[in-house]
């Protein structure tokens, strides 16, 4: 039933909220490095927020990450917040489209975050190799359509997020720190690997 899909979103949802709470301090650290510091403080105020707020009423897992995208986008600030908004509305959007209500199938879940993906480049202009979050997303969103389950988009997101230590970025803040910011990861991306090696009980597996 959607119920069931609604309640391993809220699962999900909250693993990856905890995860973002405890990756705050390296996440600040690596913003501060690169950036203007305020990554960690950002995406843990929308987790706590996220944690708090009275998500149950949400029966289908569209309209759940709907919800969640809404609260995103009031909540965190920075570049990566009207983002995180954007991949999240996309998802529910795609899933809303093509389960129409029902429980979204493991192809369906794939497709939605592919779809997420692809207007997050299109709205923010990042490529692979821009040393962004799409260094760690767009891995992790073709590991889900390949491979199909969480374990390989996790460990695709970590390693495209380590593979950015070696990239000079060129959006965004740390662009403007030129080769000086070669040899630090890039924060986004750690923070999508740090999100999505927390998989409890996420959907599409
Ligand atoms: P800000 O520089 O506005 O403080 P945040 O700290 O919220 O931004 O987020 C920084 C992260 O946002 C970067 O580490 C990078 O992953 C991501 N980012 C920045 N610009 C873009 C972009 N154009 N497209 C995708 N991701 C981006
Ligand atoms: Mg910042
Ligand atoms: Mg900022």
């Amino acid at each position: 039933s959607s119920d069931g899909a609604a309640e391993r979103v809220h699962a999900a949802v909250g693993a990856v909220a905890r995860a973002v709470v405890a990756a705050e301090p390296e996440l600040t650290g690596l913003d501060r490095r690169v950036g203007d510091g305020d990554l960690g403080l950002n995406l843990a105020r929308g987790a706590e927020a996220l944690l708090t707020a009275d998500l149950a009423a949400h029966a289908g897992a569209a309209e759940y990450l709907a919800a969640v995208s809404d609260i995103v986008r009031r909540e965190v600030g920075g570049t990566s917040g009207p983002l995180y908004s954007i991949l999240l509305l996309s998802i529910a959007e795609r899933l809303s489209a093509d389960a129409a209500g029902a429980e979204p199938s493991t192809s369906q879940w794939a497709d939605a975050v592919a779809a997420g993906v692809a207007r997050i480049r299109q709205v923010g202009g990042a490529a692979p190799g821009d040393s962004t979050m799409i260094d760690a997303l767009q891995p992790a969103a073709d590991a889900l359509c390949t491979v199909g389950h969480l374990d390989a988009a996790a460990a695709a997101a970590r390693a495209g997020a380590e593979a950015t230590a070696g990239l000079r970025p060129s959006l965004g803040r740390s662009s403007y720190l030129g080769d000086c910011a070669v040899g630090v990861p890039d924060p986004g991306a750690v923070a999508e690997a740090a999100a999505a090696a927390e998989r409890g009980t996420q959907p599409g597996c």
